[in-house]
């Protein structure tokens, strides 16, 4: 017996509720490799699947995480043996398969990669998918051009999970960053990172009124979504792209095709849960040369598998600063 954090729902009511209880390895899902968990983390869809599941979770009871890193135990598949340590994001890990909030878990071999080089399972859980998805948003925007010496480069959500590590690794490279934040208090936390201008929410929240503003920013990773984005959009440099990763500020887009027409700006979309394996690669790969360890330690909260119902909540709140790193053992 081991212990994971499972949501149960009551069929009547339609409530569900976590909590850390005792499974055994036959209540786990079948799969190729059973891994021995040591960290997890906490991103915004695991506080969707923690609590009422927000669309993503297909059957109840269920074991959220949708990140973890361990020790194979035990593998039908030749890529990995015992020992060996790995890490798996996306693939609906976490949300229509068990995941990570768990001692132990089974996947297939093609959802893992191995641990990568320089980084231990605790730092790749800091990282986690919203670090991981950071990684790739700035690999899209330097495929389509961007430079360190074009300008600024705007991070929405700069505070939260994927805004950090996108902050860290951008200013670790040599670009200008400015973050977005709603959160004024977190400004010495942004500057550690090496944000160096610091931009209220409030001005960029409302919704568009002109198409095009001065054009301001050389690139941009987007957190938020919705209003904003639709903002950033017109007040892009001539060419530049910003990779659209997330919607914490809500799923639409109430823009026009103007910023598209007249500036040649680009949206590049970013998914974290299908890449392919050789991508994931590439990004872990840059992560563990490009994100210093040191700026990575300054964003960890640590928790336990306990604490996870709360968190939840929090994430979804917007009131997570940084990494969670979640110790379930
Ligand atoms: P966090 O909660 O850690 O960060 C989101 C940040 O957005 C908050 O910290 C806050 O930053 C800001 N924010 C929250 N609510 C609002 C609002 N109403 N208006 C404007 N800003 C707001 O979440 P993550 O970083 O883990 O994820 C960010 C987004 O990216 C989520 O929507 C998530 O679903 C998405 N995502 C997408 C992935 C993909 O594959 N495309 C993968 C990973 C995440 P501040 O306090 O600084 O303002």
């Amino acid at each position: 017996m081991f212990n994971a954090l499972v949501v149960n729902r009551d069929e009547e009511s339609k409530k569900t509720s976590a909590a850390v209880e005792q499974i055994s390895l036959d209540q786990l899902p079948d799969g190729e490799v059973t891994v021995a968990v040591e960290y997890s983390t906490v991103n915004y869809k695991d506080g969707l699947c923690i609590g009422p599941g927000g669309g993503l979770v297909r059957k109840y009871p269920h074991v959220p995480g949708i990140d973890f890193a361990g020790t194979v135990e035990t593998s039908s598949d030749d890529r990995y043996k015992p020992g060996d340590k790995v890490v798996s994001t996306g693939w609906r890990v976490g949300e229509a398969h068990w995941g990570g909030y768990s001692q132990k878990a089974n996947v297939k071999a093609d959802w893992l990669v191995p641990l990568p080089e320089g980084l231990d399972c605790r730092q790749a859980m800091a990282v986690g998918t919203a670090g991981f998805t950071a990684m790739l948003a700035v690999m899209a925007l330097e495929d389509h051009g961007l430079e360190p010496g074009h300008g600024p480069v705007l991070v929405t959500g700069a505070a939260g999970g994927v805004g950090s590590v996108a902050s860290a690794i951008l200013a670790n490279l040599g670009y200008e960053v400015a973050g977005v934040t709603g959160r004024p208090e977190t400004a010495e936390y942004l500057t550690s990172l090496g944000v160096s201008q610091i931009v209220a929410r409030e001005d960029l929240n409302e919704t568009v009124k002109r198409p095009l503003e001065a054009e301001s920013w050389a690139g941009c990773v987007d957190a938020v979504g919705g209003a904003m984005l639709a903002r950033v959009l017109g007040q892009m440099k001539y060419g530049a792209s910003v990779a659209a990763v997330g919607l914490a500020g809500g799923a639409g887009l109430p823009t026009t095709v103007i910023p598209f027409l007249l500036r040649g700006v680009n949206l590049l979309g970013i998914d974290s849960v299908m890449q392919p394996y050789d991508n994931r690669l590439r990004a872990w790969t840059r992560i563990a040369a490009d994100l210093p360890m040191d700026k990575l330690e300054a964003m960890i909260q640590p928790a336990r598998l306990s604490d996870l119902p709360k968190l939840g909540a929090d994430i979804l709140n917007g009131q997570i600063k940084g990494r969670v790193v979640v110790d379930v053992n």
